[in-house]
C-alpha cells in the first residue's frame, strides 16, 4: 500500500522581476510527437487491448487480473475478459493482441 507522499517544502516561485528586458518565457511544451503511450502512464501491463486489438483507453475501468491491471481500448471488452479471464489474461499481460 502506498500511503504517504511526502510533501515537499521549498516554494520555487521565481521572481517576477519588474525589470526593463522582459524575456517571452517559452514554454517547454511536453508534446513528444511520435512517441508510444507507455503503460506507466496507463497504469497498466498493456498498451494495446488484448481482445479488440485498440489502444488501452485509460477512460476504460480495468481488471485486475493476478495482480495486474490490464487496460482495455473499448467497453465491449472488460465483461468479455471477465467472462474467460484465464483465456484472455495471458495475451494482455504479454501485451499481445488475439489472432483470429
Ligand atoms: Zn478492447
Amino acid at each position: 500500500m502506498e500511503g504517504s507522499v511526502p510533501s515537499i517544502p521549498g516554494d520555487e516561485r521565481q521572481k517576477s522581476g519588474a525589470g526593463g528586458s522582459a524575456l517571452p518565457l517559452m514554454p517547454s511544451a511536453e508534446t513528444s510527437s511520435g512517441a508510444k503511450p507507455s503503460t506507466a502512464a496507463l497504469g497498466t501491463v498493456n498498451t494495446v487491448c488484448a481482445i479488440c486489438g485498440m489502444e488501452v483507453d485509460p477512460k476504460i475501468p480495468t481488471v485486475e487480473y493476478r495482480g495486474k491491471t490490464i487496460g482495455f481500448g473499448c467497453r465491449m471488452c472488460p465483461p468479455k475478459f471477465k467472462a474467460d479471464p484465464d483465456r484472455y489474461g495471458p495475451l494482455y499481460l504479454k501485451n499481445e493482441v488475439i489472432e483470429r
